[in-house]
């Protein structure tokens, strides 16, 4: 098949979070398959045009009533099959993309002017198709920005028959996140071209203002979300902010496929980042080592009998934060001051929560934070823990838990979204599961959770050991969800 992926994030050029890694891991994986992958992403300033090619003559795109000029880069993905490489386009527009940030700065967190920057990019995918002479079987967007692909697909391109050269191309649309929905104000509508008639209730409208992803949502061919737990949960009103009605509508079109994890980087038996490598046979010296490495590099006492628990994670409201950090009733507090434990946190994001977080450090001995982003540190915490905490409000796939369990740190999760796909319940009669889950997100639940998991720990280490081993044998590899993927666009074809 020829796939066209388009997406305004991919490993290793833009990233702020797991679509890059998908789309990039996704990709690599159907070209291992022997698909005719490629991806179109903005090149935003950040990405050097050295090694890449540019292609012959501007490109036209149609914006609005008139046509805006740009030029195309072109380089292969790394990592991708010698025999098949995964060839990256790159829109490249000064005014649009050449500035830092990809959604937004410090000072402007979400750029004005991103509804015409990314209706402007969604366009040029079909340019950039006429430009290579290269139609696609599948064209595969992902969350807002890339949605209105979609729009274009089913209310310009379709429409010329098959005289189109989109006649044969049938789309899908994955949300990563459906908190992020790019609404904006029904004046940006202009630059998209189309007839005022797609704005109504069944396309972009949302209560006056234009809503990317909704008609994204209502145009595509199949829907897809990051794992099947989350698919049902954005079909209800809890969890579907506000387009739960339309995932309900469009239910018989909308499936979870898990990501999948790269096992290449995310594996204890040959990550370089970490004091010793090891396997299910050699946990307990690897993990020994890998966790007295990451007391000292924290400041925390040393102390093999202390349980360690991890955390590695963005501090915005989506992961839990408020019910642990929060100042007047968050639990981190007492989880430190009642129980013989440890707390190691990597991470940023909001700034009374990086306050918090930073005050409760200075005041507790067993609990320490690096706040920033920390790849070789990220590695550590996953060896070194002996439990990782995942309180999240929701979370559509979540890769944290799955390389949590890859290096035997038993998860403290949330029963939600992806976490309630990958992770399964200790139950203490029997000794299974492979993780500690709590229905409720409250800071007494968080708390008490945690409390369950540490007193295992001190009376019941045979459990502990005997989950840890079961949490190593899971196999998260993309291989799999690659497959599915494979499955879904053969089953939407229109050849
Ligand atoms: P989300 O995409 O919602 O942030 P995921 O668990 O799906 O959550 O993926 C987050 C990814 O980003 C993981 O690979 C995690 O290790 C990484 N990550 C998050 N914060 C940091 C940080 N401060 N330093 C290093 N890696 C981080």
């Amino acid at each position: 098949m020829k796939i066209l992926m388009a997406s305004s994030e991919g490993h290793p050029y833009a990233k702020t979070g797991g679509l890059a890694d998908m789309v990039s891991a996704l990709s690599l994986s159907l070209a291992k398959l022997g698909h005719d992958v490629r991806i179109v992403l903005p090149r935003y300033y950040n990405i050097g045009r050295s090694g890449l090619h540019l292609l012959e003559g501007a490109m036209g795109v149609p914006l609005g009533g008139a046509e805006e000029w740009c030029a195309v880069y072109n380089g292969e993905l790394p990592g991708s099959p010698a025999k098949n490489p995964v060839q990256v386009y790159f829109i490249d527009h000064e005014q649009y993309f050449g500035r830092d940030g990809i959604y937004g700065n410090p000072w402007e967190p979400d750029f004005l002017d991103n509804p015409r920057r990314f209706t402007f990019f969604s366009r040029s995918v079909f340019q950039l198709c006429r430009k290579i002479a290269w139609f696609p079987d599948i064209l595969h967007s992902h969350d807002w920005p890339t949605a209105m692909v979609n729009v274009y697909l089913k209310f310009w391109e379709r429409p010329l028959g098959e005289q189109g050269e989109f006649a044969k191309t049938a789309s899908v649309l994955t949300v990563h996140n459906l908190g992020y929905q790019g609404i904006y104000g029904k004046d940006n509508f202009n630059y998209t071209g189309l007839g005022w008639d797609v704005f109504y209730n069944g396309g972009f409208e949302d209560w006056n203002m234009m809503n990317i992803l909704k008609a994204g949502l209502y145009s595509a061919d199949k829907l897809t979300t990051v794992s099947p737990h989350y698919a049902e949960e954005t079909k209800t009103q809890a969890q579907g902010f506000r387009l739960d009605g339309v995932l309900r509508y469009r239910s018989a079109d909308y499936s979870g496929i898990l990501n999948g994890i790269d096992t290449a980087v995310w594996n204890p038996a040959r990550d370089r980042h970490i004091p010793q490598t090891y396997t299910a046979s050699t946990l307990a010296k690897g993990k020994a080592r890998a966790k007295e490495a990451l007391q000292k590099e924290l400041g925390l006492p040393v102390d093999a009998d202390t349980p360690l628990i991890g955390m590695i994670t963005r501090l915005t409201d989506q992961k839990g934060v408020g019910e642990l950090f929060g100042p007047a009733h968050g639990s981190a507090w007492a989880i430190c001051q009642d129980m013989k434990v440890q707390l190691a946190l990597l991470g940023s994001g909001e700034s009374w929560c990086e306050h918090e977080v930073k005050s409760l450090a200075a005041r507790l001995p067993n609990f320490k934070c690096h706040i920033g982003y920390g790849e070789v540190l990220a590695h550590l915490i996953e060896a070194g823990s002996d439990f990782f905490l995942m309180p999240s409000r929701y979370e559509p796939c979540g890769l944290n838990q799955m390389y949590s369990l890859a290096y035997g740190a038993l998860p403290i999760v949330r029963n939600t979204g992806g976490l309630t796909d990958t992770v399964e319940n200790f139950d203490q009669e029997n000794g299974a599961g492979t993780g500690f889950m709590f229905d409720d997100l409250n800071p007494q639940a968080v708390y008490n959770t945690v409390g369950w998991a540490i007193w295992t720990w001190y009376n019941s280490r045979s459990q502990i050991e005997a989950m840890r081993l079961r949490g190593m044998k899971k196999n998260f590899s993309w291989e799999g969800s690659a497959q599915k993927y494979v499955e879904l666009y053969k089953s939407c074809l229109r050849t």
